[in-house]
Parts: structure tokens; sequence; C-alpha cells
């Protein structure tokens, strides 16, 4: 029994922590900031405020995880992010293909737990500060609460990072920041938005329903909106359907023209009103029969928060280097989502609930828009970097800001290394080791190939048991209807342009307009340029094969090619069974013609989500031969302007890589990249995917010694990349990497890294 006499007051149990980098917020950004540092060496304290990570992708939220893929639905091809954000969604879609929140939960707990130098703080809030008493510029401690544990933390370090998508730490340290958005003029952006329009993006609070087999009554509580309100208030109420639910709808959003900070309390209520009200719509109105069985499952307890603060690094990225696809020198993440801004009013706006400018391929982000310009010791990631309201629309979503946290762990790590602040790594040696090491954990940056100077296998000769020609894609599949433009996109290399045989259905005789086209930059996939029309005059009757010959087209340097037929009414297109790495066909969607708010025009082609999107059958003469063993050295492990790819013959039944030097290496480190299918989402919640494991992917895989020694047999892979640290350094002149299964296509590896010792940061 624990009993105390009278006092005049008590203090909290308090907890101190002296860590390497303590990071506020636990959603994705600061999550992956944490395990980066972590995985670099790191002590880390992460605070965050709710019972599970994951901030708006946790099952409190439940937003889907997007990102650069955009649904597959614009320009930007093998987009997905890499790194640890990348090993997450692999791991979630294995496990959990069908998008449940709370083992998405489950997943992000697992990480986190499984780095011991993180000190996972959860339902902790920090509300507090300290700072140097000689330096203003220099956070020391934060201070943080845990309700359930009535507890206090005193968290130290040399370095923060703010994640917590308010800013609560930058904004008690005083660092600089904007709320709503920056005036047209102040970075010349032609998206900036009208008074009318507003300045902030609202709060949304979601909802889930279950179909339960039997007819389930619904009482809906005093306070929601009552259906002639719905009908009345909320322009969009016709798009209400009796079986959409969660992220669908995204536009029930409010609270953009109130304090989306301190008034969240106010915009949840109103958020409640109308979820509420909206279910009572579906379920007593009478307009929705399909809704009978359904019951409410989840509400929302708090709101998903959109925007609210952004912070001033030494570069605010704006609609410019989005548009523009700007190269930064300091290039350390990219975003690829749309600038995606919406009415301040939300869903009782009389315009539509988002207005979007897409760039034609991802950009770059630089180094600059990750620290505070004045708080010296004060990383940001997430939603707050230092973008205008502007850029912020495209890069808040969940992936942009996990590859950002990642940088900032990494950078984080190499701060304690140098003995330096966050400004003094984006220069010189301290920024192309911090580039370097986001390469080599599996990030991607634009137009930034890994050039390790560690990497043992960047001196050898590469030979592979067979290596795949493109000579035939046989009509083995289904055939599909010139309904709209199709297209299908491969690899070609300098040279002349081949002659490509495609194989039709027509209905009738009618002429069929077809195109080469290519980019006008080999950092995106946006057909832009024409290299040739042709037209091909066809007759009645199936499986027809047509040749086009682009022979005349002299290609100067490695890039992917379009071939588009356009639409033609009674014909068809076949298509092929088997699927190989850095090929896609792709369907004509829409056109993008933004021009008067400062976008570009031009022609959109998205692909298909698997079973469907099957490659044209298309026979090449000459052959394509994108596949070379060398692929795997060119520093890209993902297809930009080439496949980057190894792939096996098809029929190759001991598809193997050998990498030889004239003397003998020590090795105890090597890293294999394989290819994850970075064109796929991989989306969170509502979406089911097709495979647990990316078909592309090796599932077994066995390393040899020169004297044919194994040196490591990974089975039952679904990872991107396999990481085999030797138990002691071996002495060989070759590595034989033999792929004994993939997931259903060929063998392909996209790097193999090898290593005396695991590289250094
Ligand atoms: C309704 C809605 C729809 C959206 N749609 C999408 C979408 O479809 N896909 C997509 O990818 N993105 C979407 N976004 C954007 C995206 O969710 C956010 O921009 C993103 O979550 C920001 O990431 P973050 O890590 O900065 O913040 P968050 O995900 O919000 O994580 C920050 C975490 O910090 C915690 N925190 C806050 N204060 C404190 C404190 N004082 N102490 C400790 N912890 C604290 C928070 O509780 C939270 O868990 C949407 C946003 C909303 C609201």
């Amino acid at each position: 029994m624990i009993t105390d006499s009278p006092k005049n007051s008590r203090t909290l149990r308090t907890i101190e922590h002296d860590a390497d980098l303590v990071v506020v917020g636990g959603g994705l950004s600061g999550a992956c900031a944490a395990i980066a540092a972590a995985r670099h060496g790191l002590n880390v304290v992460l605070i965050q405020d709710r019972p599970v990570p994951g901030g708006n992708s946790s099952s409190e939220v439940r937003l889907w995880v997007l990102g650069a893929t955009v649904h597959m639905t614009t320009n930007n091809r093998w987009a997905r992010e890499g790194g640890i954000i990348n090993e997450i969604m692999m791991e979630n879609v294995w496990r959990n293909p069908g998008g449940n929140p709370v083992v998405w939960d489950t997943i992000l707990l697992e990480k986190l737990a499984a780095e011991t130098r993180v000190t996972l703080l959860l339902n902790t809030a920090c509300h507090a500060c300290e700072k140097h008493p000689d330096d203003e510029a220099r956070i020391t401690s934060v201070t943080a609460f845990n309700a359930q544990t009535s507890t206090l933390h005193i968290a130290r370090a040399p370095l923060f990072c703010d994640a917590s998508g308010d800013g609560i730490l930058g904004f008690l340290a005083g660092a600089a920041f904007r709320m709503g958005a920056e005036p047209r003029g102040e970075f010349d952006e032609a998206f900036a938005r009208s008074d009318d329009f507003g300045h902030l993006l609202g709060h949304s609070i979601y909802f889930q329903s279950r179909d339960t087999g039997h007819p389930v009554p619904y009482v809906a509580p005093s306070f929601a909106l009552k259906g002639t309100e719905i009908e009345s208030k909320i322009p969009r109420h016709k798009h209400i359907s009796g079986t959409e639910h969660g992220c669908h709808l995204w536009w029930l959003e409010w609270g953009g023209r109130l304090d989306t900070i301190h008034d969240t309390e106010k915009i949840k209520w109103e958020l409640w009103r109308v979820t509420y009200g909206i279910w009572d719509y579906i379920k007593n109105s009478g307009k929705f029969p399909e809704s009978e069985n359904l019951a409410l499952d989840w509400v929302g307890l708090i709101p998903g928060k959109r925007e609210s603060r952004r912070f001033e690094g030494d570069y605010m990225l704006s609609q410019k280097d989005i548009v523009g696809r700007r190269n930064h020198p300091d290039a350390v993440a990219y975003g690829g989502w749309s600038i995606d801004l919406h009415p301040a009013d939300g869903l009782f706006a009389p315009v539509a609930g988002s207005h979007h400018v897409f760039p034609k391929g991802v950009y770059s982000i630089p180094y600059r828009c990750y620290y505070s310009r004045n708080i010296n010791n004060l990383f940001l990631a997430g939603r707050i970097i230092s973008a205008t309201h502007v850029a912020f629309g495209s890069t808040r979503v969940m992936c942009t800001c996990a590859i950002g946290g990642q940088v900032v762990g990494t950078a984080a790590a190499l701060c304690k290394k140098l003995d330096q602040l966050p400004r003094a790594i984006g220069k010189g040696d301290a920024l192309a080791r911090l580039q370097r090491q986001l390469l080599r954990d599996e990030q991607h940056i634009p137009a930034i190939p890994l050039r390790d100077s560690d990497d043992l296998a960047r001196q050898a000769a590469i030979t592979a048991s067979s290596e795949r020609i493109i000579e035939s894609l046989p009509a083995d599949a289904n055939a599909v209807p010139l309904d709209c433009a199709r297209a299908q996109l491969f690899p070609l290399q300098p040279g002349a342009a081949p002659r490509i045989t495609l194989t039709l259905d027509a209905d009738s005789s009618v002429e069929i307009h077809a195109e080469l086209r290519t980019t006008s930059d080999p950092n995106h996939h946006t057909p832009d340029v024409t290299l040739a029309a042709r037209t091909l005059a066809i007759t009645k009757g199936i499986r027809q094969a047509h040749t086009l010959d682009f022979s005349d087209i002299t290609i100067s340097e490695n890039c992917y090619a379009f071939l588009i037929l356009r639409p033609a009414a009674g014909v068809r297109w076949h298509t092929t069974t088997g699927r190989v790495s850095g090929m896609l066909a792709l369907r004509n969607w829409r056109a993008e013609k933004k021009t008067d708010v400062g976008g570009e025009e031009y022609e959109v082609f998205r692909a298909d989500r698997r079973p469907d999107g099957r490659n044209f059958a298309l026979r090449f003469d000459p052959p394509l031969r994108p596949y070379a063993p060398a692929n795997i050295l060119n520093g890209y492990h993902r297809p930009t302007n080439q496949t980057n790819t190894w792939v096996a013959a098809d029929g190759d039944l001991a598809p193997a890589l050998t990498l030889s030097w004239p003397e003998s290496q020590t090795i105890s480190h090597i890293r294999i990249g394989l290819d994850a299918d970075y064109e796929h989402p991989m989306e969170t919640v509502v979406y089911r995917h097709p495979e647990r494991a990316v078909p592309f992917c090796v599932k077994d895989i066995r390393v040899l010694a020169d004297d044919g020694r194994p040196l490591a047999e990974i089975r039952d892979n679904h990872q991107g990349w396999i990481t085999i640290t030797l138990p002691s350094p071996v002495s060989t002149k070759t590595l034989s990497i033999e792929v004994l299964a993939t997931h259903g296509a060929p063998a392909a590896i996209t790097q193999v890294r090898a290593y005396a010792a695991a590289p250094a940061l």
C-alpha cells in the first residue's frame, strides 16, 4: 500500500534521456528519420504523442500512404520511393495485402522496436524546450509528458528533428515559420490561389463501414447534420455513395479558414457532425438501399491534419522548382505527387475539392529544405519542410515525407561523425557523402547515380549465364481495343531504331495512326518528342502482323521510346503474357493543360495494375538488348532512361551473374539489388494488391566464392534488397550470384555491390 501525507504540491516523476538525436513526431517522416539515424549508429529518442506511430497513416486516421507513383495515373514511371519506406511498404504488402490498418500499425511498431538504438516514447507529447543559455539558435532539450504513466520526459541531444506535423518544436524554439499561402508574386507562382479559394487546406475525418450480411439500423447522434442540411450545404452531396468509405471520402474536409492548429477541436466537432450526418443520410434517407446491411465500423477520433505551419530553411521549394523540375546541386530526395491544393471551405466550397498541377515527371528536393534557417541544430521533416504553400501541395504526401525523414536521419549521423551542424552537411564533401549514403541505402535521387569508391564490384568484370534479348513478345494473351491511344514503353539504345511488328485484329478496313515518341528529358517519361509518325492501312481480319519501319530514325543515346497507336474503332492490339523488367504497356488517360496556372501542356499515359497492363505483343528487328549484365554497375537501381537491370534469357534454367577480378579480393559485405517494381504503388489501405511479393523479385538466391563455396543462401525473400554480412571476410577472385527462384518473372538483378567491410558513412 502507498500512503502519503498531505502536501502543498507534488512534482511529476521525471525521466531524463541523453541521445544523439531527438525526433519529435512519429509519423512516417519521424519514424524514418529515427530508423535511419539509428542504423547509422545514433542513439535516438523518438517522441510520439499518439499510442501508435504512423501519423496520418496509422489506424487512428487511416490515410493511404502515397507518393510519386500517384496510383499509376501520371507519366511518373517507376517512381515509388526507395529506402526505408520501400522496405516497410514491401513488408506491408507481403503481410497485409488487404490493407488492414491495424496490421500496418504493427509493422511500423516492429520496425521501430527492432532498432535497439531507438527509445520510442509513445503517448508522450512534447510541450516545451530549453535552449542554450549563450546561444538562442541552439536547442538543448525537449520536455514531453506521458499522461498514461504520469511521467515527464526530458530528452537532451546535440541535434533535434521536428517531424510533428504542426511543428511544435520549431514553434517553441523560435524557428521562422509561415502559415497560409504566399502571395503570387513572392515566388512567381502562377498557381497561388485567391482569397476566395483560401490559403490553408483543412482537416478530414474518415469513417469505415462493414457489410454484416443482415439489416442494421442506425440512429444518429443529435449533433449530426440533418439530411436537409447535407443537401443544401454540401454542393457535392450527389457524390455520396452508399458503399464508398475511407480515403474515397477525402473531400469531407473542413477548417481551412480557421487556425488549423488551435481550432482543431472545433474543426473536429464540425467534421463529426458531417460524418455522422452523412452516415445517417446514407442509412436513413431511403436513397441508398444498398446500405441496408452496412454497419458503421469505425469513425476517426482525431482528424487528419493536412496543413498548418511550414518552416523556413535555407531554401524554400516553390512551384517553379516542381514544374521546371529544377536540378539542385544538393538534391537529396524527390517528389512526384501533383501540386494538389484544396479550397479552404472544403466540402462546403462551391468549387471542386482539389485542384492539381502535375509536373512532367518527378522533381528533386534540395537538402536546404530540411533544416531551420535560424535554429542551427533543428532538422525539419514531413509536411513542415521549407516549401511554399503551393509546393507543399505536392511535398506533403507521406512517401515524400518518409524519404525526407531518411535524409534527415542520415544527415544527423553525418553531423555527429563530422562534428557539424545541419547546414554544414549541405556543401562539398559532406554533401557528396550524404548523397552517396542515401543512394547506398536504396534511396533514389533523380539524375544522381551511386558512385561508390568503396564498392569492389566497380572494378569487376561482369559475365552472366545469359542475357535476355527482346526479339519477340508473343501474341499469347488478350487483345485490347484501340478505344483510346495505347502505347508500349520500351528502352532503345544508340543506333538505328528498329522495325516493329505488331499483331492486330480489325473488324473492317481502317487506317491506324502510329507514332514513335521519346522524352525531351532523360529524367522523365512524358512522350513529348515525336520521332516519327506512320499510317498503317489494314483490312478486316484477325491476328494480322503489321510492320512499322523506324530504321530511318537514329537514336543518339539511351532513351525510353513509346510506340503509340491512336484510337481506331473496331481495332484490337494483341498483348503478351510474360512480364519483363523495365517494359510497360500504357494508355492515354487525359491531357494535362495547365499553362494558365504555370503548368504545362502534354499527354498523360498511365499504366494499369496487374493482372491488367500486359505488354503488347511485338517483334523488334533488330532485337532490343536492354539487359546487359554490366547494367548492375551503372549506379541506378530502377529504370531511368534505360532499364539499369540485368535480366536472364527465357529458358535459362540456372541464371547467374559472376563478378571476376584479376586478383583476389577480401569481401565481407555484399548488397544485391532486385527489381522491386517501383512502378507499382503499394497503397496501405483500400486498395487490394495483386500479389504479396513483387513478381520481378528474386525469391531464392545463392552466392558462391571462386572455389564454389556457398557464402550465403537466402530463401523466401520478398524484399527489394538483399544484404549479406559474412561471418568473416573471404578472399576470392569471383563472386557468383545464382538466382534459384523468382516470384514469377524472369530472373533480374539491378545492382551488386561488394565491400571489404560494411561501408562507413
Ligand atoms: C485527409 C487527408 C488526406 C490526405 N491524403 C493523403 C494521401 O492520400 N496520401 C498521402 O500520402 N498523404 C495524404 N495526406 C497528407 C499526409 O497525410 C500528411 O501530409 C503527412 O501525414 C505528413 O506527415 P508528417 O510526418 O509530417 O505528419 P503526420 O503524419 O501528421 O505525423 C506527425 C506525428 O507527430 C505527432 N505529434 C504532433 N504533435 C506532437 C507533439 N507535441 N509531441 C509528439 N508528437 C506529436 C502527431 O500525432 C503525428 O502522429 C492527406 C492528409 C489528410 C489530412
